[in-house]
């Protein structure tokens, strides 16, 4: 049966990194029976432009239709001064919201041909492959109350809140244990239990979801300063970590930095799984943003995207093979010397966004004729 898949390329870069998810995605219909029908609309500054919204509720019935969103970029000088919310990120944030995408998958996985590119030394990092799983919809970013207040004494105090429930942690922790399954069967679960009530609530749950429901994968409890210093000091002892919204966006951060460029970290993020179909609501999308420094000029590294690909590949559209097949075909252009401006390095062969599509075209091509 067809997969129904929701392209939504957004501005600037997004727009040129997608043209070559395109192609790979007809690449795979031409060659491997990839059997998808695509829907194609605007996010962000261009749905501005459009419809002078950053997204539209049409736009958002066909995302929550769809088997999966492929996202590009938002964002641009230009709409900078919109009302906030009309700015282009709204629109990303709203399919966030009503797609219920509470498991943010941010994979950190160090290509041999770019591990001289990390700020780590080349044996710390050639190898790795860590998934953290960041809880994305919940926590401090969200929890009530927060706020600016003033105090009697003519100073101000600024509040946020850390909160919790037993649900958020269990279905985050099931994301993760899952995934483990499928890799090296470990989790680490990391929060700051020695300080935090929401810590210690945290491990706990973390804990029974283990006991109850995956005794079978190997589970560590880790302090959240502890794992961004292992993270820097012997990154390869990680499969998956799970943690929450604030930890996650600096932990994910760190790990990703580990691995070179921008241009090169694709991301997933997950709602529930429904219990009727088995799929869970998913979008994917690199981490960088819409560059507006090199947009329209055929400069960007179309690999972060083309790898969110290969992520929906393996988790909503059930063609690990043909992920593999991806991830592969990249590791082998990387390793044959080229390179977009972004991952350049002496000896290489510098191409275009649109020549770096070319490379990996041809080594997928190459991978099935034997
Ligand atoms: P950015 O990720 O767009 O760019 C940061 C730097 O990395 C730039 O120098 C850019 O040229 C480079 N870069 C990024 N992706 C690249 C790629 N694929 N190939 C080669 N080089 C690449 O971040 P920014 O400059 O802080 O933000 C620019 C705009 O993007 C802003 O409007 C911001 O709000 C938006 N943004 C959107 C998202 C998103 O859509 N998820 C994420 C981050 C930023």
């Amino acid at each position: 049966m067809a997969h129904n898949i929701l392209v939504l390329p957004g501005d600037g870069i997004g727009q040129e990194v997608m043209t070559q998810v395109r192609r790979t995605i007809d690449w795979f219909g031409d060659n491997r029976g990839l059997d998808v029908n695509i829907t194609e609309d605007k996010v962000g500054g261009s749905a501005y432009d459009a419809y002078g919204a950053p997204i539209t509720d049409e736009i958002v019935d066909q995302a929550l239709a769809a088997d999966c969103v492929l996202f590009g970029a938002v964002g641009g000088p230009q709409y900078d001064t919109l009302d906030f919310s009309l700015r282009p990120e709204r629109g990303l944030l709203r399919l966030r919201k009503d797609l219920e995408l509470f498991a943010n998958l941010r994979p950190a996985i160090c290509f041999d041909a770019l591990a001289e590119a990390s700020s780590l030394k080349k044996e710390l990092v050639a190898g790795l492959d860590i998934m953290i799983v960041r809880e994305l919809t919940g926590g401090v970013y969200f929890g009530e109350p927060r706020g600016i207040s003033d105090l009697p004494n003519g100073e101000r105090r600024g509040i946020n809140t850390q909160v919790y429930d037993t649900y958020e942690i269990r279905r985050v922790a099931r994301v993760a244990f899952d995934l483990a399954q499928k890799r090296g069967n470990r989790v680490h679960s990391s929060e700051k239990n020695n300080v935090m009530e929401s810590g210690i609530l945290w491990k706990e749950e973390v804990q029974w979801v283990h006991d109850n429901e995956f005794a079978d994968v190997q589970l560590e409890h880790i302090l959240a300063d502890n794992c961004g210093m292992q993270l820097v000091r012997a990154p390869k002892q990680f499969d998956v970590i799970v943690t929450d919204n604030l930890f996650g966006d600096m932990l994910s951060d760190v790990a990703a930095m580990l691995t070179g460029s921008l241009g090169m970290l694709p991301s997933a993020s997950l709602g529930a799984r429904d219990e009727a179909t088995g799929k869970s609501k998913a979008l994917y999308e690199p981490v960088h943003g819409s560059a507006p420094d090199i947009a329209g000029q055929d400069k960007a590294n179309p690999l972060a995207c083309i790898l969110s690909l290969a992520m929906a590949l393996r988790y909503s559209l059930d063609k690990s093979d043909d992920a593999d097949l991806l991830e592969a075909a990249v590791d082998r252009v990387l390793g044959s010397g080229v390179r977009t401006g972004d991952i350049m390095s002496e000896g290489a062969t510098l191409t275009s966004c649109t020549g770096m599509g070319d490379a990996v075209l041809a080594e997928l091509s190459k991978s099935i004729s034997g």
